[in-house]
């Protein structure tokens, strides 16, 4: 007789281990007992796979009120969000933060361009009238990025519909043509009422641009564009709103009393999602911001923080908060552990705060130390609905700032919002972050503040006569466009689920809960392990 079972029987012998393999999330954490881990002191176990990966859902909700279908944010940093990648971070699946270290005014366009990039029905079109100009056509096209202009009669929106100019019939005109005489009047339209689903049929069938929607009475009520179709074609993924197809805009504010004239502006661009921008989050003035701004703009999803500890989530909880960033001292350009000795390590602070805030039904943002697909894996695992990036963003081609060459590597400037550098951007009339970060590389001469700025205040240095740094100013190589990265991201976090044997972000973090997904620590020696060793050189290329 075989001295081993027979291995018909390995399942059923399996049942007879008294716990599963690995630790639960809990005893992860209590394993350290008295210490805070973080995303590298610790992996997840496999699972069993069932499906392709291809099939794994990311979609998760990051606000109370707002589901994406990735869960990637980018921060709102002035090296990291402004238009570029907030528009495209919203077709990718994804949202941008738009920072507040410029003008309410400067930020509001930024928003503006946002919601203006897709749409279903344009409610508030760019209308002319017969005695506009070719010119004025062209000032359009320089500032908005289209030139469809429905032609009415007294130039406004709700007036009877004369015709339409489009690019075509602008082509080879002097400046100073009126529209009235090149527009073009044999129109397709069709009738108020009528369903998006309907007006899209219409706009395929037809082969126009432009379909505007007209009364009884053939005036102008809305329009439609077919590029939309286009956009929503090929950004299957794009966050946008249910209603209006508009992409979701969000936008960070302080907490001073500038900041509610900021938010009136900024809500009047089309704001979608506001994050109170604090690195201490759990201060009088975040908790009065939030409850004003609940009380004044109820529809607007309020995005609190930062955080690390139970308690401090309470306060933003019980305030009002729809979502809760998490995150102090993580960030790849940040001092303040260091500095101020405040902080906690990032794994334990998602985990401690997202468990406290999903009995809430309370989101939770993980925010900052992202370096790698593996982290955001680590921080969903946790618990965070949604992971927020800022250096590994701030090299694609969508942040702001011109590419420069360091030691012979093509970079971007990424500096903390917590460095000198930024705390010193003059808010009124800034010139670009990394435009400024250039030019004072290159003479020496940093803008001094007059009264301090977004930076200075996230970090409450504003009434200091010594500015304490939190952050660092420095750069980050090339990642070429996140068009290329952001699905990186994505189609590698599907691979990492379907290890994980979870068919969805939803299934890993209800696995978390029930004990099903296991976790292993991993010594000092193990991350050794765990890396490239015993090579001679290598070259890394993380996709293609
Ligand atoms: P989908 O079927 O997954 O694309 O679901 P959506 O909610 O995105 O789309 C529902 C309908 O609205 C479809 O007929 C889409 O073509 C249409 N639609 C979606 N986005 C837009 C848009 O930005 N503009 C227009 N005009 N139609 C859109
Ligand atoms: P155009 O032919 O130059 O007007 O440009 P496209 O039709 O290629 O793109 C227009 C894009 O701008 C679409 O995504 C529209 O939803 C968007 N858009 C936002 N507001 C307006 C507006 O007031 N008028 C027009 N024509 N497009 C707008
Ligand atoms: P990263 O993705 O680069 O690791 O971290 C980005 C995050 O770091 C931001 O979203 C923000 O929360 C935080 N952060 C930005 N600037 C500073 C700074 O100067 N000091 C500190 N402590 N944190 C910063």
């Amino acid at each position: 007789m075989s001295q081993f079972l027979d291995a018909k029987t390995a399942l059923e012998h399996l049942r007879t281990y008294q716990s599963r393999d690995g630790l639960s999330a809990a005893e992860l954490m209590s394993s350290t007992k008295h210490g805070g881990l973080t995303y590298n002191d610790f992996l997840l176990l496999p699972g069993h796979i069932d499906f392709p990966a291809s099939v794994v859902s990311t979609e998760s909700r990051i606000t109370r009120n707002v589901v994406l279908k990735t869960p990637f944010m980018s921060s709102p940093m002035d090296t990291v969000t402004e238009t570029a990648m907030a528009v495209n971070m919203a077709l990718l699946g994804g949202i941008g933060v738009i920072h507040h270290n410029q003008t309410p005014e400067e930020q509001a366009a930024m928003v503006r361009a946002v919601k203006r990039h897709e749409n279903g029905f344009i409610t508030d079109p760019v209308v002319l009238g017969p005695t506009g100009t070719v010119a004025d056509v062209l000032d359009i096209k320089a500032r908005l990025g289209f030139c469809g202009i429905p032609i009415t009669e007294t130039g406004a929106l709700g007036a009877k519909l004369l015709g339409i100019v489009t690019s075509r019939d602008i082509q080879f005109h002097d400046p100073s043509t009126p529209l009235g005489d090149i527009m073009t009047t044999d129109l397709v339209t069709a009738p108020a009422g009528v369903t998006l689903l309907e007006a899209n049929a219409l706009l395929r069938t037809c082969k126009k641009g432009k379909l505007p929607i007209v009364d009884d009475k053939f005036r102008l009520i809305s329009l439609l564009a077919r590029s939309d179709l286009l956009k929503n074609q090929n950004f299957p993924l794009s966050s946008k709103s249910p209603v209006s197809k508009q992409l979701y805009a969000a936008a960070a504010i302080g907490t001073r009393d500038s900041d509610r004239e900021r938010l009136k502006v900024l809500v009047g661009a089309g704001l979608d999602i506001v994050n109170v921008d604090s690195s201490q989050g759990n201060s009088i003035y975040q908790l009065e911001m939030i409850k004003w701004i609940k009380a004044t703009y109820p529809h607007l999803e309020v995005v609190a923080g930062n955080v690390v500890t139970r308690e401090q989530a309470a306060m933003l909880i019980h305030a009002g908060a729809d979502a809760i960033r998490v995150g102090m001292g993580s960030g790849s350009i940040c001092i303040t552990q260091e500095v101020m000795a405040v902080g906690r390590p990032q794994a334990t602070a998602v985990h401690q705060v997202a468990e406290f805030a999903s009995k809430f039904g309370v989101p939770v943002i993980a925010d900052g130390g992202i370096s790698n697909v593996g982290h955001v894996v680590k921080a969903l695992a946790m618990g965070a609905s949604a992971v927020m990036m800022g250096g590994l963003l701030a090299g694609t081609e969508e942040a702001p700032g011109e590419y420069f060459y360091h030691e012979g590597k093509r970079v971007k400037a990424y500096r903390g919002m917590g460095s000198i550098e930024a705390m010193e951007q003059r808010s009124v009339g800034a010139k670009g972050p990394p435009k400024a970060a250039a030019a004072s590389k290159a003479n020496g001469v940093v803008a001094v503040a007059e009264k301090g700025n977004a930076a200075t205040a996230r970090y409450f240095s504003e009434t200091s006569n010594v500015k304490v740094a939190q952050g660092v100013s420095g750069d980050v190589q090339d990642k070429g466009s996140i068009h290329k990265f952001l699905p990186y991201l994505h189609t590698g976090l599907q691979h990492s689920l379907q290890d994980a044997g979870q068919r969805s972000v939803v299934d890993l973090q209800a696995g978390v809960r029930s004990g099903e997904v296991r976790f292993e620590l991993r010594t000092a020696s193990a991350q050794v392990e765990g890396g490239v060793h015993g090579l001679n050189s290598y070259t890394k290329r993380l996709f293609a």
